[in-house]
């Protein structure tokens, strides 16, 4: 099976690398939800963070940190939202690990956190306590 994301990192499929060191690339997103959206991916193949060694999840990290920082001094952007989708049901869609870093600018149009925080759902804390912990 092909990964579209390994393809990117052998230069096979072009795409705007903006940063790369020995094990990670970040490239912008195709399909950006606001501008400066980027992608940093390790270089070796794995899953998603569940699928992950410690080492490539602390060289992607590492890195998203760089890509934040080089996103807000080269583009202005005030903050940034740092997502990773593990998982089809968390909407993964390509199998590639891979961490949106999305740059955010003072009243830009997204509504991401203000929609996470309006989905909020009564339930028994106490029982989901006893249950992770017991
Ligand atoms: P996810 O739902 O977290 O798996 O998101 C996959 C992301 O990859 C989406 O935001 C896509 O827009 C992006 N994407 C897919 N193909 C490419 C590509 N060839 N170059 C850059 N980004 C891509
Ligand atoms: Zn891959």
């Amino acid at each position: 099976m092909e990964c579209i994301f390994c393809k990117i990192i052998r230069g096979e499929i072009k795409s705007y690398k903006i940063y790369e060191d020995e094990h990670v690339v970040a490239f912008l997103d195709i399909n950006p939800i606001n501008p400066g959206h980027t992608l940093v991916v390790p270089k070796k193949h794995v899953e998603n963070i569940l699928d992950a060694d410690p080492e490539t999840i602390s060289h992607v990290f590492i890195a998203v940190q760089k890509v934040a920082k080089l996103l807000m001094e080269k583009l202005g952007a005030k903050g940034v939202n740092i997502i990773h989708n593990a998982g089809r049901e968390a909407n993964q869609e390509i199998m590639h690990l891979h961490v949106h870093v999305i740059p955010r600018y003072s009243k830009d149009d997204i509504k991401l956190v203000d929609w996470w925080r309006s989905v909020v759902k009564k339930m028994d804390l106490e029982e989901i306590y006893r249950k992770i912990i017991g």
